[in-house]
């Protein structure tokens, strides 16, 4: 199936939200100076050109990170560094994705794993992710390649879930291979993003995290409108299982502002929450 291009999306509200999570748990997890394993599993290509005709047709990043001062957001001034840093012109003509975010970020002994199903996207990702003896590039799907990475010989990682949600089945199988990696590595940090089309959908995600038996869940959201089961995502959010403690604090200080620059009807719309206590 495979017709979903991140390319129409780069930069809206969604990403920012969670490129803001991604910057900020990978921050706090290089402050010990022992390696770390990044695991992208639905990688994407890596950056995104938005003058190019897929980011133009919807221009979506208008609605988020075109619509941010970073002087407003001093708490994630790393985030908008490492953006600044791939679109250094200013003028929004490149996005970067989370392998490229993370990618600036490595240091000499850590190692990220990216994998992108979507034959364009991972030649787009190979040729943006260069030769570098850290990062590991392969075509296949995400969630089973995790569970042979699992656990790292590092005993560190963060792991991103990042899909697409085109088959309604993924709710199910993002929860299941969270649970069934936990089991394999209990004290790494998991962060899967979700979008909020249908909020029951993400009602019953909510429930199954809350009985899963797994331990210290956060959850962030930001949206740009009040739910709705008609006008397409309304807002999306990331879970984060084993969140680095401060991350809560940073939250809650920054959704309030970003809630407000990208609201399009005028009420703020986020959630700031621990779903599961440690
Ligand atoms: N994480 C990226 C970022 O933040 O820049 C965006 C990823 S995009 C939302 C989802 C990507 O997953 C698409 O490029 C899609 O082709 C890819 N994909 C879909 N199913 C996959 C699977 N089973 N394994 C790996 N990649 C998959």
């Amino acid at each position: 199936m495979l017709s979903y291009r991140h390319s129409f999306h780069a930069g809206n509200f969604a990403d920012v939200l969670k490129h803001i999570v991604l910057v900020e748990i990978i921050q706090y997890l290089q402050q010990k100076p022992k390696p770390l394993d990044y695991i992208d599993t639905h990688s994407g290509a890596g950056l995104y050109n938005l003058n190019a005709d897929t980011a133009n047709k919807l221009s979506e990043h208008l609605g988020g990170i075109g619509k941010l001062d970073a002087n407003d957001y001093p708490e994630v001034s790393r985030y908008f560094e490492l953006v600044q840093q791939c679109d250094p012109s200013g003028e929004l003509s490149f996005y970067p994705g989370s392998p490229l975010l993370a990618k600036q970020m490595l240091r000499q002994d850590d190692k990220s794993w990216l994998t992108e199903l979507h034959p364009k996207d991972y030649q787009h990702l190979l040729n943006n992710m260069g030769s570098d003896r850290r990062i590991r590039v392969s075509q296949e799907d995400g969630l089973k390649r995790l569970m042979g990475l699992l656990p790292p010989q590092s005993r560190r990682a963060l792991v991103l879930i990042d899909p697409s949600y085109e088959i309604k089945t993924e709710y199910q199988q993002v929860f299941d291979a969270i649970a069934k990696g936990y089991k394999k590595f209990a004290t790494g940090v998991y962060a899967l993003w979700y979008p909020v089309v249908e909020r029951a959908r993400i009602d019953r995600l909510d429930q199954q995290f809350i009985d899963s038996g797994i331990r210290n869940i956060q959850r962030f959201e930001l949206g740009v409108s009040a739910d709705s089961d008609e006008k397409g995502m309304t807002s999306s959010g990331m879970y984060v299982v084993n969140p680095p403690w401060k991350l809560m604090a940073t939250m809650e200080a920054i959704l309030p502002r970003l809630a407000e620059a990208v609201s399009v009807d005028n009420s703020l719309h986020y959630r700031c929450q621990t779903l599961v206590a440690e």
